[in-house]
């Protein structure tokens, strides 16, 4: 069987967010970016599939601008077997980047996609969702466990309130939760090995995808600053300023 994971270049989650002074977004220039650690546990789940001998080949994809064969880089360090770069300076958005990724499943024949649950700069929260819709297959998002069974995969979902169990046949998507699995560090020697791994670089046009923006960012803020809070002397001066200033209760 054959993955492809998708794997997204974002702003670390270490990284203080500023918004840049004219509103237009967030400040880029000099700050760390990574891989998206909801797509390291996916590349980790594929890999870990691998090694138990489910897997043959693990494709690692990122779309977006040349940097980002660093982010795949490190996919393939940490296992994955050859990457694909769909490379735009367009800021893509996920229909589009559901799109691209279509097109290249429709060539690669994968059984499986795996994405993270959400990219956390724009916690859209989407791409897996368009994606399974366009190919129409099914899809078991905010997956906490994946067991590949006799004719597909049995996928454990975190949902409010629970867990929830799907069956899905092959093929299928997932995309992946905090708590699937824990990443591995790439170690020295396969950082050196992947650099050595196939690495194909492409354009949306190469796919024959319309990658414009379909929505326009109006404004970007920082959200109100919390006020601080006080420390009170006792239980009847809290109730005091819970009924009377906060007003919360009766
Ligand atoms: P989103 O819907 O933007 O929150 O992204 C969900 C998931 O889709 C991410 O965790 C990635 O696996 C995948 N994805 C989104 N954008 C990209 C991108 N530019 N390159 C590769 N994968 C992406």
């Amino acid at each position: 069987m054959k993955i492809l994971v998708g794997v997204k270049r974002v702003v670390d989650y270490n990284v203080k967010i500023r918004v840049k002074a004219d509103n237009t977004g967030v400040e880029t220039a000099n700050v760390k970016f990574s891989m998206n650690p909801f797509d390291e546990i996916a590349v980790e789940e594929a890999v870990r599939l691998k090694e138990a001998g489910k897997v043959s080949e693990i494709i690692a994809v990122s779309l977006g601008i040349a940097q980002s064969q660093d982010t795949i880089r490190t996919a393939l360090a940490m296992g994955a077997d050859r990457g694909i770069l769909v490379q735009t300076d367009v800021d893509l958005q996920p229909l589009a980047v559901a799109k691209l990724l279509k097109a290249i499943i429709d060539k690669e024949a994968p059984s499986l996609v795996l994405l993270g649950k959400q990219a956390i700069d724009d916690d859209s929260n989407q791409t897996g969702q368009m994606l399974a819709a366009l190919l129409d297959w099914p899809q078991g998002t905010f997956a906490s466990k994946i067991t590949v069974t006799g004719d597909g995969i049995e996928v454990i979902r975190e949902v409010d309130g629970g867990l929830e169990t799907v069956a899905l046949t092959l093929p299928a998507l997932v995309t992946t939760d905090l708590r699937l699995n824990e990443p591995r560090y790439a170690s020295l020697p396969n950082i050196m090995k992947a650099k050595k791994k196939q690495l194909d670089v492409i354009t949306p046009a190469d796919l024959g995808v319309d990658v414009t923006p379909r929505l326009t960012t109006l404004k970007v803020e920082e959200p109100p600053k919390r006020k601080a809070g006080i420390k009170v002397a006792d239980v009847a001066e809290l109730v005091n300023r819970l009924r009377n200033e906060a007003k919360v209760i009766p």
